[in-house]
């Protein structure tokens, strides 16, 4: 498929998390979206880091559409911030993360944080024991619940 290719983190409302507005938007418009992570559970705020290549009219009305449907979309990336100062390199966020954007390097047993995979989820910010971790302004997703 030739045309754009656009990764979005879309954060699903409670309401919203059990209707199946991704199938619906590639039946609705010709675009391919390939979810590189979720976590969606029924009932909760649900945080989608995905893909979606296609036409550039057909991107846009994909993501026009999900927005209307209730879907909050922001760039990957602003999910959240590390303070390279506070961190202690402990390695819980690591031990829990779900997607695999906190690693730990087997070298020198330092973190690293990959944006590109964090789906905004709050469980690091929940973990952290120095307050190293903090929301990055996408969806304020400590407010969230999460
Ligand atoms: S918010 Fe934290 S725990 Fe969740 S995916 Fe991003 S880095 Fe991992
Ligand atoms: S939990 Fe906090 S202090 Fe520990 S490695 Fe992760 S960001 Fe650093």
């Amino acid at each position: 498929m030739s045309g754009v290719t656009k990764t979005v983190l879309l954060e699903f409302p409670p309401d919203q998390v059990g209707k199946p507005l991704v199938s619906r938007a590639v039946r609705g418009f010709e675009v391919e979206i390939n979810i590189l992570h979720a976590r969606i559970s029924p009932s909760e705020v649900g945080r989608m880091l995905a893909v979606v290549e296609g036409e550039e009219p057909e991107v846009e009305g994909t993501l026009d559409f999900l927005s209307s449907s209730g879907v909050r979309i922001a760039p990957p990336g602003e999910g959240l911030a590390l303070d390279e100062e506070l961190c202690t390199h402990c390695g819980a966020c690591a031990g829990l993360c779900p997607t695999g954007a906190f690693t730990v390097s087997r070298e020198d047993w330092k973190v690293a944080l990959d944006m590109t995979r964090c789906i905004a989820c709050g469980i690091c910010v929940e973990a952290c024991p120095y307050g190293a971790v903090t929301p990055g302004g996408a969806f304020g997703f400590t407010e969230a619940g999460l």
